[in-house]
Parts: structure tokens; C-alpha cells; sequence
């Protein structure tokens, strides 16, 4: 049964080094995160299987890493400075902040009496900062909202030199910054972030038709990563959400603790990106198809996505309580690609006699996948953590080892034990594994 609270996965992170409240030695940062030694490895996996599917298992997709801070030019083409805001709402009687579309009545969700709205007004989410060693005389910078625009920009660059050409699409992950408003429900909503984006290139008439193809390449990534289907949907975006240059977009969403949220945004974006920093730049940013004598310039469809929300997703949906020999347990039934540690490897005892050999096994894993070393505590205490943190495999070392030259692999799903020779240790994790 997936996490039906949060506090279960807020907990589970804190106990166990996934996620941290930044600052925390200083009271905490509000609506801040740190990603602890099993958060940071996770996030990484969360990250790396995104490119796995998006990059490097297809031959029309490159990756940039573009820069986070830019000059106002960028934004002022994008739309960012003029419209990139929220609608606002004060409470004149609590103090407290609200954004008026997540707000389901006139009434404050702090529900104290007399609470009174100021009119909304638009806040820009945009951080900005200065550049150049002299305060109040550099130069405006803002710190990306998103990580699309570098790809927009880059477009010719990475047209004359990655020798592609439409269909075919730039990615990139990275950090992405917005001063929003209400942050919240730990890591789903925070002002400091990371993205997982692709800004795809077609032909103007096939804009449609890859939209649909990304909707539903999307939603499977979810699911052949482990999230249970019936705990997805995609919602496609009323007209009267729709931004002005947007052919259509639908969120990929996902059942949280609190209802439905959304995970990723795939939009047709028409050729209105381009457009715009073609016209801001004076460059032309279009394509020339030999083929067929054509100049135009591209639609772009872009599924958008949050690696960190993914993240908790992913969490959520893993998080089970079970009992095994009649003792309850917490495991996270994590898809391999994703979990922090693929094997542990656990002597059975702190006997000298076991630790050389248990040492050169983990050398020998660790080579080829992130592995622990654990040698504390019994034996049961080190397979609950090791569940609990989702390692799919725990290699077990024990006298007999030193015998028979096998050891016991031990599965995190099922608690199933199998004894195995070590020269055919990493075929048999690698078969298992599937990697
Ligand atoms: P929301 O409606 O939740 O504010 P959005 O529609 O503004 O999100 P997009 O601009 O489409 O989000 O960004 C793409 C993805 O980036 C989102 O689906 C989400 O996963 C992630 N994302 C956006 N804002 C945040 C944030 N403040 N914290 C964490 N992830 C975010």
C-alpha cells in the first residue's frame, strides 16, 4: 500500500539521511531542502533514468547544461518579466499570503474569524540578482524560472553542430528558481528546484501528432518506473487555462496524499519561443529542410517535469508496511534504477575472520553499482534498514563462506534467501537487476 500520509515519507526521509530541512542548525529555511546521503543518490537515479529514456535510448534527442543566470533580454522575450507571475492575495487581518487560484473560496484556509482579502495583484516569480563586483551598480540578472529557454536560444548552435535535424529535440536538467508564493507540502513545491525538460522540434503540420505521442510517452515513464497506473492520469488543460500561444497541454498528475498534482506539463508550444527570440535577437532561429526547398520555423512540443516531485512520487508510491516472521516492517518497494543502493553487503558478523572477504566482494559490486557496507548491528536489525531504504539486494557473508566460497542474496520484495557462488555473484545481480 503506497504512503497514504506524507508524514510517513517526511519521516521516513528524515530518520534515514533522504531529505533534510535546510539551515536546520539555524532554525530551518523555510520551505528549503537538503538532500541527504540517500536523497542525493536517489534524486541522481531519479535524473539519470530520465536521460536514460530521453537521451540516450533515442538518436533524436542531445543534451545541453545551459547557464542559470541570464540577462533580462532572454526573459523579456520569453515573456518571463511582463507575465510570469502569479495572482497574490493578502490577508489584512492574519497577515498571511495566499495565491488566489489555489484558493477554493473567499475564505482564509486559516479559517480565523473576520479574515479579510486585499484584491489580488500579480507577483513575479522571477529571482533576480546583480552582477559585478560593485553593489547597486552591476548589472540586473535573473536566476532561470525555468530551464527551457536555454534550449531556445541555443537552438542554431545545436542545430549546425549536433547535425540533427526537425523532428528531434534538446534536453536538460537542472536547477530552476521561482519565488513562490506558498511553498509547500515538503519537497513538491519549493523555491529552489530541479527540472528534467525537452523542447522537441517539428515540422509545423506534425505539432499535433507529437503531442499525443509525448503525452503518452510520458505517462509510461512514470509506470515501467514502478508508479501503479491507477495512481496517474493525464489531465488535459481547460481552454481557459491555456496560455495565448499554447496548441495544447495536459499535466501528467499524480495521486498524492492530498489529491491529484501535478508531476510534469507537456504543452505544444506552437512556434511562439523561437518567434519571440528570433524578433528580441534579430537572429534568425528557423530551419532550412534540403528536402523539400523549405524554410520554416519549428513547433516545439515540451514535456516539462520536476525531478524532486518526481521524486516524492516515487516515494509515496513505493512506501509499504508489511510483516515478515510475524515482525512488522517498512519497506520501499523502489524500482531498481531508482533505490539509493542497489546491494548491501552485510558480513554476518564484526569477526576479523569475515571482514577481509566481505571487504573484497563489496570492492568487487561496488565497481559496477552503488553499493553499502554495512557491518553493525544483528543480522535482522541490517536487512529491516536496508529495506527501509528500498536496497533491492543484500549479500550476506557468513562462515561458510569462508568454506564454500558462496553467499546468500537476500531480496528486499519477497525476503527470499539464495545461496550463490561468488565467481557467479555478479552475473546473478546483473540478471536480477536487469543492469
Ligand atoms: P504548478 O502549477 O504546480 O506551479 P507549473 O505548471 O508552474 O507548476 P511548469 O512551469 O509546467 O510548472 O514546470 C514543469 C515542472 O516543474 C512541474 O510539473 C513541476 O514538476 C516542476 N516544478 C515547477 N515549479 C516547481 C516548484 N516550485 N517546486 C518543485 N517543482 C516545481
Amino acid at each position: 500500500m503506497p504512503a497514504s500520509d506524507l508524514e510517513q515519507i517526511v519521516n521516513l526521509c528524515k530518520r534515514r539521511g533522504f531529505v533534510y530541512p535546510s539551515a536546520e542548525i539555524y532554525g530551518g529555511f523555510r520551505s528549503s531542502y537538503d538532500y541527504g546521503p540517500l536523497g542525493s543518490l536517489m534524486l541522481r537515479n531519479v535524473k539519470d533514468a530520465w536521460v536514460r529514456t530521453m537521451v540516450q535510448q533515442r538518436d533524436d534527442v542531445v543534451l545541453i547544461d545551459a547557464a542559470i543566470l541570464g540577462p533580462p533580454q532572454i526573459f523579456e522575450a520569453s515573456g518571463h518579466l511582463a507575465n510570469f507571475s502569479d495572482p497574490l492575495v493578502d490577508c489584512t487581518v492574519c497577515k498571511r499570503r495566499f495565491r488566489e487560484d489555489h484558493l477554493e473560496t473567499r475564505d482564509c484556509p486559516q479559517s480565523m474569524k473576520g479574515c479579510q482579502f486585499t484584491e489580488a495583484r500579480a507577483f513575479n516569480l522571477m529571482f533576480k540578482t546583480t552582477a559585478g563586483p560593485v553593489e547597486n551598480a552591476g548589472a540586473d540578472v535573473y536566476l532561470r524560472p525555468e530551464t527551457a529557454q536555454g534550449m531556445f536560444v541555443n537552438f542554431t548552435n545545436v542545430l549546425q553542430t549536433s547535425r540533427k535535424k526537425p523532428p528531434f529535440g534538446i534536453a536538460q536538467v537542472g536547477k530552476s528558481f521561482r519565488n513562490e508564493i506558498t511553498p509547500g507540502n515538503f519537497i513538491f513545491r519549493t523555491r529552489e528546484f530541479e527540472q528534467m525538460e525537452l523542447e522537441f522540434f517539428v515540422p509545423p503540420s506534425e505539432g499535433a501528432k507529437w503531442y499525443e505521442y509525448w503525452c503518452t510517452e510520458r505517462l509510461n515513464w512514470y509506470v515501467d518506473l514502478g508508479i501503479p497506473r491507477e495512481l496517474l492520469r493525464i489531465r488535459p488543460h481547460e481552454a481557459d487555462e491555456l496560455s495565448h500561444y499554447s496548441a495544447g497541454t495536459a499535466d501528467v498528475e499524480f495521486m498524492f496524499p492530498w489529491g491529484w498534482g501535478e508531476l510534469e506539463g507537456i504543452a505544444q508550444r506552437t512556434n511562439f519561443d523561437l518567434n519571440q527570440h528570433s524578433t528580441h535577437s534579430g537572429q534568425r532561429l528557423d530551419f532550412f529542410d534540403q528536402a523539400t526547398n523549405e524554410r520554416y520555423v519549428p513547433y516545439v512540443v515540451e514535456p516539462a517535469a520536476g525531478a524532486n516531485r518526481t521524486m516524492a512520487a516515487f516515494l509515496l508510491a513505493a512506501y509499504d508496511e508489511d510483516v515478515v516472521n510475524d515482525e512488522p516492517r517498512t519497506v520501499l518497494r523502489l524500482h531498481p534504477r531508482l533505490a539509493p543502493y542497489k546491494v548491501a553487503v552485510l558480513p554476518l558478523s564484526k569477526k576479523d575472520t569475515l571482514s577481509p572477504k566481505a571487504r573484497e566482494i563489496y570492492s568487487m559490486l561496488s565497481d559496477r553499482y552503488m553499493c553499502e557496507y554495512d557491518e553493525t548491528q544483528a543480522i535482522g536489525r541490517r536487512y529491516r534498514r536496508q529495506d527501509e531504504i528500498g536496497t533491492p539486494y543484500c549479500v550476506t557473508v557468513d562462515f561458510d563462506t569462508l568454506e564454500d566460497n558462496a553467499v546468500t542474496i537476500r531480496e528486499r520484495d519477497t525476503t527470499e534467501q539464495t545461496r550463490v557462488p561468488i565467481e557467479n555473484l555478479v552475473a546473478e545481480l546483473t540478471s536480477r537487476l536487469g543492469f
